[in-house]
């Protein structure tokens, strides 16, 4: 009876709202597709290898015994349903809850960070930063998204490390970049808020903004949670306004510049573009689906060189968060950790990208098991995690630290630091050619450091012992190689191929392990990777012109001239 009753109000609800009752038609995908660009479903798969292969169609989201919630857009769903698979389309997660809930309140002058603003409140909170806190931040537009929106940072430091650059490691927090996974966005806000008011009151803060350069975008893809308009975030979507997913979207240690097969969006551009100005040291994109703190790599089973570091890193983001939180939070797969891979592969995700590509330890955070929470749930979410935020912040300043100059001058070097016998796949780090310094966290043990620099010898510092909470300083001084020396180097445009060259350039003087440069006209370092025999050097990013190719293996050092088109 009460049943027929509910059911009949429903049925006289729906009739009111026939947009309500389209949304329920299961099966509807045509129109889904059609209104949001993209579909979420859910079907059954056990199958590692043909996850592996679907995840390269459509953008598999999170597992729960062996329940595969997905996206995809028109053309990843269109290649799902060839695979013959039985799916259960779901409602989109920002329509889970009512729009009335969803109306944005006053975030900040409430007091109260239980609200999800409008796009134009979102945008004047991050003025307001700025304003009200002028010696302490800047608000940096690193570009805009599809749809012209912009993608803003708030630069936390004291206006003297602003001024000086960068003398002190830089940290970066992004949330978000799945438009309907809301709960990192308001925490970062909050975080933000929290560690701009705290400046000079609570001395664990005034310390951490003096020694950690902070870099926090709340809101990677604005056009993905405004895809119903700038009003509130319902209705927002994975994808952005090209109905692209921005995770997949990036270079790919494994398989190549695109392998979602899409182009670069304007949203990957202007964040790899803003990645490759900066030397981040640690940074952690944030996401929601699941409860997890999820260490590379993604796209492939060998586990990364600082395995150690980072199960230890996620085990006390996640041991902190147990302390304060309710026993049910933020234990899936190993107690709230995992290694990417083990739980399912992903290629081109950022994670991945920021690791290999720009020398940063980067993990995905997953905040919340529902994407887009109660927002009156969301100071919960914040004091579960507060402290686990700033405690992984401090990462940037574990481990080894120190400066790379030259003998003679005492000039700041571009150098190389690499931990031998464990650096693998990128992991070692740089100096910065402005000031000779690098940073580079490890976990405790007795290492042999390789510091290896343009026109320099090769040095080794042996037997270094690193505990952890206890970081070192290791200042180191390379001599130059004789200009004799420098010029017995035959400088030859021989065997480098093809040369000219416009994506992919190829020498037969890459040997496993090579350190590979290349030096413009002016002598500055415009690229460096680490390339193995056979393998290509990508050089699209690369302005055309006249460069040169230093390759650096054991003690023997090439220079070989190419052209870029
Ligand atoms: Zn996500």
């Amino acid at each position: 009876m009460k049943r027929l009753f509910i059911l009949l109000i429903l049925t006289g609800l729906y009739a009111l709202s026939p947009l309500k009752a389209l949304q329920l038609k299961v099966g509807s995908y045509k129109q889904m597709l059609h209104e949001r660009g993209e579909v979420y479903f859910k079907f059954f798969s056990a199958d590692r290898q043909q996850l592996q292969q679907l995840g390269h169609i459509i953008s598999l989201d999170h597992i729960r015994s062996d329940t595969v919630f997905a996206y995809a857009n028109a053309r990843g769903f269109a290649r799902f349903l060839h695979s013959g698979l039985a799916y259960t389309l779901l409602k989109p997660p920002s329509e889970r809850l009512r729009k009335q809930q969803l109306i944005p309140g006053t975030l900040k002058s409430s007091g109260k960070w239980n609200y999800y603003p409008s796009y134009e409140q979102y945008a004047n909170l991050m003025e307001s930063f700025q304003k009200d806190y002028p010696a302490l931040c800047k608000v940096v537009d690193i570009g805009k998204s599809v749809l012209g929106r912009s993608l803003l940072f708030v630069h936390i430091g004291h206006l003297n490390n602003l001024a000086l650059g960068e003398t002190i490691p830089e940290f970066m927090y992004t949330s978000t970049m799945h438009g309907d996974e809301t709960t990192g966005y308001i925490l970062m806000l909050h975080l933000i808020d929290y560690l701009l008011s705290n400046y000079g009151v609570k001395p664990e803060i005034t310390a951490l903004i003096d020694s950690v350069d902070i870099w926090i975008n709340p809101l990677a893809n604005p056009d993905g949670t405004y895809a119903e308009g700038n009003a509130s975030v319902y209705g927002a979507t994975r994808f952005n306004a090209n109905h692209i997913d921005l995770n997949r979207n990036y270079p790919d240690p494994e398989d190549g510049q695109h392998p979602d097969s899409n182009t670069w969006q304007p949203e990957t551009k202007a964040f790899m573009n803003f990645a490759t100005k900066h030397h981040f040291v640690v940074s952690c994109n944030i996401h929601t689906g699941t409860e997890v703190a999820n260490y590379p790599w993604d796209t492939w089973a060998v586990r990364p060189a600082d395995d150690a570091w980072w199960q230890e890193v996620c085990r006390q983001y996640a041991d902190t968060v147990h302390a304060h939180a309710p026993a049910s939070y933020f234990t899936d797969l190993n107690d709230g950790i995992t290694n990417g891979y083990d739980w399912y592969s992903i290629s081109g995700g950022r994670q991945d990208y920021m690791n290999y590509f720009q020398y940063d330890r980067e993990f995905t955070l997953e905040l919340s098991a529902v994407k887009m929470p109660d927002p009156d749930s969301l100071s919960g979410f914040w004091d579960y995690n507060y402290r686990s935020l700033l405690n992984y912040m401090h990462q940037v300043l574990e481990g080894l630290r120190g400066t790379v100059t030259d003998s003679t001058s005492g000039k700041p070097l571009y150098a190389e630091v690499f931990v031998q016998h464990h650096d693998n796949n990128n992991s070692q780090v740089f100096s910065d050619s402005v000031n000779g310094l690098y940073f580079r966290p490890v976990y405790s043990g007795t290492y042999d450091l390789r510091f290896s620099a343009s026109g320099h010898r090769s040095k080794t510092v042996k037997s270094v012992k690193i505990t952890n909470g206890k970081p070192i300083v290791l200042n180191v001084i390379l001599q130059a190689e004789s200009s004799a020396s420098i010029k017995q180097q035959q400088i030859s445009p021989g065997r480098v191929y093809p040369n000219p060259a416009f994506g992919k350039l190829y020498c037969a003087d890459f040997s496993q392990g090579s350190l590979v440069s290349v030096i413009n006209l002016s002598g500055e370092k415009v690229l460096t990777r680490r390339v193995g025999s056979g393998e290509a050097l990508d050089i699209r990013l690369l302005p055309p012109g006249i460069y040169f190719l230093k390759i650096v293996s054991g003690n023997k050092t090439i220079l070989r001239k190419f052209v870029k088109k």
